[in-house]
């Protein structure tokens, strides 16, 4: 796990944390292989600029594998991955300006919550005065806006995740890529954030992939679903039409409708 943010961000355009140009997210033909064994069995996927997106399936299915290959985490993926125009297979993460969550947040315990969002911009040598017009911005969007002066262990666990998604949307990345960012959270609080969450995505308009085992979490918030196993996509649609009509027995016993 990262200390810091996994976003990355080179440009030096000033930016207000509004809305980023969406890009689409095409996987074409993804494999890959952990030694001897493939996680992956030639993935294609294409994710509409600006679509909620969520990969769903049970622990083991390579859902994280995936994502990480999308930020450029792992080992180094067979097929292509294009953002936009550009294939990023083989590329530098923090060339991809992908912003990524995780499911703990791994805040800096000594910085204040202001000094986390700021740390990435910081890092890109961001001028004071726009760093702190920016995090004033990402902060609002989370709802942490009174919090700024606290330090992470004053927060609770929504707190801090609202914070790691401040952290990583103030760099204004192309992609938003979230795995399991609610799994840490008790039930009733990740039921708010769910809609907080879909609300941010909207209003950035950000391509965004969510990665959860949870099947309501991702039909509740996501425009389409990709149910996954074994490292292979067994279907992809909008979440009814999932549940509706799963493709074959595996998505049925899944997503429980078999009978
Ligand atoms: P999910 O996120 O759907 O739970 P993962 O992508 O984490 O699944 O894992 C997919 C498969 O890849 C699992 O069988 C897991 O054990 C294996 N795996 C993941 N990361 C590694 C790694 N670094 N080394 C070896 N095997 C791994
Ligand atoms: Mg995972």
């Amino acid at each position: 796990m990262p200390m810091k943010s996994a976003t990355t961000h080179p440009s030096s355009q000033p930016m207000q944390t509004g809305r980023v140009e969406p890009v689409e997210i095409d996987i074409r033909n993804v494999s890959l292989s952990f030694g001897s064994t493939e996680v992956l069995k030639g993935i294609d996927l294409k994710i509409e600029p600006g679509e909620f997106f969520a990969f769903l399936g049970p622990s083991g299915s390579g859902k994280s594998t995936l994502l990480r290959a999308i930020a450029g985490f792992g080992p180094t993926p067979k097929g292509e991955i294009l953002l936009g125009e550009q294939d990023v297979v083989g590329t530098a993460p923090w060339k991809r300006n992908v912003g990524m969550v995780f499911q703990s947040y791994a805040l800096w315990p000594h910085m204040s919550v202001a000094r986390n969002v700021a740390f990435g911009l910081d890092e890109r040598r961001v001028p004071k005065a726009e760093t702190e017009k920016r995090v004033n911005a990402a902060l609002e969007m989370v709802g942490m806006s009174q919090y700024a002066d606290r330090y992470p262990s004053q927060l609770s666990g929504g707190q801090q995740q609202r914070v790691a998604l401040a952290r990583t949307i103030v760099v204004e990345p192309r992609v938003l890529l979230l795995d399991e960012p609610l799994s840490n959270l008790d039930a009733n609080l990740r039921v708010q954030m769910r809609q907080d969450l879909l609300k941010l995505q909207r209003r950035l308009g950000i391509t965004t992939i969510f990665v959860t085992h949870d099947q309501e979490e991702a039909n509740t918030i996501c425009d389409r679903i990709a149910v996954m196993a074994d490292g292979v996509v067994q279907q992809v649609g909008r979440p009814d039409d999932v549940y509706d009509t799963p493709a074959n027995a595996f998505v049925a016993n899944f997503l429980g409708t078999a009978n």
